[in-house]
């Protein structure tokens, strides 16, 4: 039994180090149908997705929904395997390991999700939801278990006693705070937060990007911050890549995504977002975009954006733009950016 030592979080991050490297990542569904449950296709969900993440840093990954963020999110920690590529975590390879290799980094790696009532057994509680993964690695003795999850609950903005309730006596906002609670259990390095707050009343959801950033800073964490919407993202990312239709289609640091963006799909979700300032709104023309988001099962040939992008060209529709640098560290796959 390993006994359980509170690590100097955040002393000890690199924030040069690159904690993450995705590579070429794919993940098709294939798609059964028929008696024999043949495969008559794929749902091309993550299709070619490149990136890396460094310690301490909080990228944020954005796009309509449909578009992968979830599927991305979930094949980097390894509950997906993907059907290409590579996931590197911390220089590891860890895109063949079996279940109890992963089991060692898993440690190291969570996710919060974005129904925090769907993903708390309301059977348990709660001390038995947040101690769970101390109980499946081994962690502590009984007491020291239960002392670090009075200890979560207090770094997360809930108290002591709340140990012995059940999960239906919390509001949306404390319940998320219990996900995040159990995501630290294991001292992790990197959270993949998977549309954390969507599911939260406007008036709490700031307190929960506040919490999550509190925490950051503490403990040295590295975040990849999921969700549709650019305004959520703005305040907590370093870094932002959007996503279309299972491809990244720009990916740049957060400030020169909001005053720069290269890519049409960019900048109609930037149009999007409502300004508080009257005068603000009239000079960002709203950009509504054409039709619905094409099937991943049969992506559009040339651009994937093309059947929907204003400034669309022959050359989108026949020729796929690379993801290419246009300035240091702001990357588009776009023919004609800006
Ligand atoms: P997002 O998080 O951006 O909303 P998802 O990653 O959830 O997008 O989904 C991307 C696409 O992959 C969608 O078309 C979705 O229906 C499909 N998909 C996701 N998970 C599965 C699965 N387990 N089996 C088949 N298709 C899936």
């Amino acid at each position: 039994m390993t006994v359980l030592k509170e690590r100097p979080l955040g002393t000890d991050v690199n924030y040069n180090k690159t904690i993450l490297e995705v590579k070429n990542v794919k993940k098709y569904f294939p798609i059964q149908k028929g008696l024999f449950g043949n495969s008559t296709g794929y749902v091309k969900a993550v299709d070619d997705v490149s990136f890396s993440v460094n310690e301490g840093e909080t990228l944020g990954i954005v796009g309509e929904s449909g578009c992968g963020k979830s599927t991305l999110g979930r094949n980097i920690i390894r509950l997906q395997k993907p059907t290409n590529g590579q996931i590197l975590y911390d220089n590891q390879d860890i895109t063949d390991y079996n279940e109890s290799k992963l089991r060692k980094v898993r440690k190291e790696m969570q996710i919060i999700f974005q129904d925090p009532y769907a993903s708390l057994n309301p059977k348990f509680k709660i001390g038995d939801i947040i101690g769970e993964p101390l109980r499946v690695h081994h962690q502590g003795t009984v007491k020291e278990r239960e002392d670090r999850v009075k200890w979560l609950l207090e770094k997360v903005g809930l108290e002591h006693h709340h140990i012995t309730r059940f999960p239906h006596e919390f509001s949306g906002g404390q319940r998320q705070r219990i996900g995040i609670a159990r995501a630290l259990a294991l001292n992790p390095k990197l959270i993949v937060c998977d549309e954390p707050i969507s599911a939260l009343d406007v008036s709490v959801q700031s307190q929960v990007i506040n919490l999550l950033q509190d925490l950051q800073d503490e403990f040295g964490l590295t975040y990849l911050f999921i969700a549709h919407d650019l305004s959520v993202v703005r305040h907590i990312s370093s870094r932002i890549a959007v996503m279309y239709l299972g491809k990244l289609v720009e990916l740049g640091n957060t400030e020169e995504i909001y005053h720069h963006p290269a890519h049409p799909y960019t900048r109609a979700l930037l149009s999007a977002i409502p300004v508080p300032n009257p005068l603000e709104q009239r000079k960002r023309e709203r950009i509504i975009l054409s039709g619905d988001v094409p099937s991943p099962i049969n992506p559009p040939q040339g651009c994937r954006f093309h059947t929907r992008c204003p400034m669309a060209t022959d050359r989108c529709r026949v020729e796929e733009p690379r993801f290419e640098q246009k300035a240091a560290g702001h990357w588009t796959s776009c023919h004609f950016p800006l």
